[in-house]
């Protein structure tokens, strides 16, 4: 038996157009970030990523990716399992980091909990500048979402 918070997060592990994700590319937009591509073919498909530039961007589910922000306990039942899953996916995040950047790519990771309300903003205000250095891009100020 899955527990109600595992079925939860197994469905928020689709591939691309998580709810995180779908926001993070609206506040790149909406900052002039924009020219990204979505689940582009390197190692690890970043969910954003600008080839030309060669920076990617990984949106990391806190649950499978294993959040050192949110200290996540392990689930209760069917541990060996989830430590084999949670380590098997820890080792291919640092496996395709390690090939990305040998290959040139600036990779960075947002996790789930940095795009929560409560902490998007600080989120952005130190990932955006980073990025429109890095991709040469002139920053737009965002009005105050609310
Ligand atoms: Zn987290």
């Amino acid at each position: 038996m899955v527990s109600e918070a595992v079925h939860k997060s197994m469905q928020g592990n689709k591939r691309s157009d998580t709810r995180p994700e779908l926001l993070l590319r609206a506040l790149l937009r909406s900052s002039g970030l924009t020219g990204y591509r979505l689940q582009w073919k390197i190692p690890g498909h970043p969910d954003i990523a600008w080839p030309g530039k060669k920076v990617a961007l990984f949106v990391n589910g806190c649950f499978w990716h294993r959040c050192p922000r949110c200290k996540l306990s392990m689930p209760k039942s069917n541990v060996e399992y989830w430590s084999a899953k949670f380590a098997a996916n820890q080792k291919r995040d640092r496996r395709v980091r390690a090939e990305l950047e040998e290959a040139g790519w600036i990779v960075h990771t947002v996790w789930e909990c940095e795009l929560k309300k409560k902490a998007v903003d600080a989120t952005v205000a130190d990932l955006f500048p980073q990025l429109a250095a890095e991709l040469g891009k002139k920053l737009r100020l965002r009005e105050t979402e609310d």
